[in-house]
């Protein structure tokens, strides 16, 4: 079948000659169209595709949904960390507060001091991009208190940031009274 005779009929698989020539002797496959010398299963690409598809739209919807959606910029460059002892309350993983923000891991937020920030911005000059660390860690803290008033986080976590006092004073009576 030649390009003059027309597109293909629906369900037929064209035969790799008569797929439209780009130059001489290469031919543009069609899109999911022949993809049968090309897997092991006729759609064994595509669902390769859809899961890649899927996983990355769930780390870009994910926080746009959720009014966080500068984590998604953070490079995890871990230039943030040079904030060191300029952070009132000796945070020293910051990135660690964006990345538990961009996917929802409470445990890796309360962990990494997220709870006893205070918002100060002082790391937030230290973030290639300018990236709005306070704002970030401010709708974080939020979604995390809301976990621990819903009794979803886990109470050794909880337990644990007692214990290390990594919980702030405005979070401290949500997470005695969830521990209790
Ligand atoms: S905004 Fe939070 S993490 Fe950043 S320096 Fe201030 S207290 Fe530390
Ligand atoms: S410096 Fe900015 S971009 Fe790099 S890890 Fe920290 S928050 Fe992310």
């Amino acid at each position: 079948m030649s390009d003059r005779e027309g597109p293909p009929k629906i369900g037929v698989k064209r035969s790799d000659a008569s797929q439209p020539l780009v130059l001489p002797g290469i031919h543009r496959y069609q899109f999911f169209s022949n993809l049968k010398d090309r897997g092991w299963t006729l759609n064994l690409d595509r669902v390769a595709l859809f899961g890649i598809v899927s996983a990355l739209l769930a780390t870009v919807i994910k926080p746009l949904l959720r009014g966080n959606p500068a984590t998604i910029y953070c490079y995890e460059c871990r230039a943030c960390y040079a904030t060191q002892d300029r952070c009132p309350v000796g945070i020293s993983l910051q990135a660690e507060l964006v990345v538990a923000g961009r996917v929802l891991d409470y445990n890796r937020f309360i962990r990494n001091g997220g709870l006893k920030c205070i918002r100060c911005g002082n790391c937030q000059s230290y973030c290639v991009q300018y990236l709005p660390l306070p704002k970030m860690f401010e709708v974080m803290q939020q979604e995390t208190k809301q976990a621990i008033v819903a009794g979803t986080v886990p109470q050794e976590s909880l337990a644990q940031g007692l214990e290390q006092g990594l919980i702030g004073k405005e979070f401290i009576d949500d997470v005695v009274k969830a521990v209790s």
